[in-house]
């Protein structure tokens, strides 16, 4: 177990020093494309939003949860949220929000394990929460506009739903100029202001380029589910490889029911025989400002404990299995530091 939690440490270490290193290409990035973007997305490890769309690391701020299950009546997500388009605004800039779920067009199994790897209700599912959005930002805004975006994990290709109801997958577009993909996006989303078209694209032209691109990992995402790590909180972008985490985020009131859920996946794991036994819980806060990271820390306890307790009394036979840490990760850098 030792060796696993080096093997994180190490992961952390090497993602915070490209983070790092992409620094001006992020900011070259943000001055060319202002739009804020936002995902929601499922925990699964293998929805790597950068390399899917080839954007630098950090462009696209994400949310995660359990099947990409979300509802912005969540107080915490609610404030969250809110906060990111209100920065955004003050920046005199739009938020455009990838509203996402996936699936293995080779098998269900590669699926969404949050959603018992049923497809067309997690496509119903976000479906009716990129209309709360709307609903709570206006119908026809144009400072927060969501998309519903399909993520098939097999090749990485997004799938499009227009809010004319067409729907693109975008492994069967062949035309890869600019200007026939903005007609595209104007096409599938008639009432989309002309700076998100301008900042959506480098995201779909990203996804044709990786498409177009023989990748080595590829292999490696092929396999079913084998995740070892459960990992609750915030500041997870370092841990996309495949098959490795879940990831529960912090906002579900109800977040002993995700954790629940992914302990669960964790074990059957096991139990196919897809791993040896063992569950890392990885408990993480991430801040900005020096001067939060004493708060930082203990939210950072208190989701430790929390997962711990969770297991505990769920899965009592996983303890004897179970290592745990609690880490802060600063923001500026994505370097965590492990608190306990
Ligand atoms: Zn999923």
């Amino acid at each position: 177990m030792k060796s696993k939690i080096n093997l994180l440490v190490e992961l952390n270490k090497k993602h915070s020093e490209l983070f790092c290193s992409q620094k001006l290409e992020r900011d070259l990035y943000r001055a060319n494309h202002p739009t804020n973007v936002v995902a929601f997305k499922c925990m699964d490890g293998r929805i790597h939003l950068p390399v899917i769309t080839q954007t630098p690391l950090g462009i696209i701020s994400p949310y995660r949860n359990m099947g990409g299950r979300f509802d912005l009546g969540w107080p915490l997500l609610n404030v969250s949220f809110d906060e990111s388009v209100s920065r955004a605004v003050k920046r005199g800039e739009r938020t455009l929000v990838l509203v996402t779920y996936h699936f293995s067009k080779g098998d269900a199994h590669r699926g969404c394990a949050g959603f018992s790897y049923n497809c067309e209700e997690s496509k119903k599912f976000t479906a009716n929460f990129r209309d709360q959005i709307r609903r709570i930002y206006g119908e026809n805004n144009q400072v927060v506009f969501p998309v519903l975006i399909g993520i098939e994990t097999d090749d990485d290709v997004l799938i499009l739903h227009g809010d004319n109801g067409e729907v693109v997958d975008m492994g069967e577009v062949e035309e890869e100029d600019e200007a026939s993909l903005v007609l595209m996006i104007r096409r599938l989303f008639p009432n989309m202001p002309e700076r998100i078209v301008s900042d959506f694209l480098p995201i779909i032209k990203g996804n044709l380029n990786q498409l177009g691109e023989k990748k080595e990992h590829k292999e490696e995402a092929q396999l079913v589910h084998g995740e070892w790590v459960l990992a609750v909180g915030k500041g997870f972008d370092w841990l996309h490889t495949p098959n490795l985490a879940l990831i529960v985020g912090p906002y579900d009131p109800n977040i002993g029911e995700p954790i629940k859920t992914a302990a669960g996946i964790i074990k059957a794991n096991w139990e196919f025989g897809r791993i040896e036994k063992g569950i890392v819980v990885l408990a993480s806060a991430v801040y900005a400002d020096a001067a939060d990271k004493t708060k930082t820390q203990e939210r950072a306890i208190f989701m430790q404990k929390l997962s711990e307790d969770i297991i505990a009394q769920n899965y009592p036979e996983m303890v004897e299995y179970m290592n745990s840490m609690a880490v802060v990760v600063d923001h500026n850098t994505m370097k965590m530091e492990v608190i306990g």
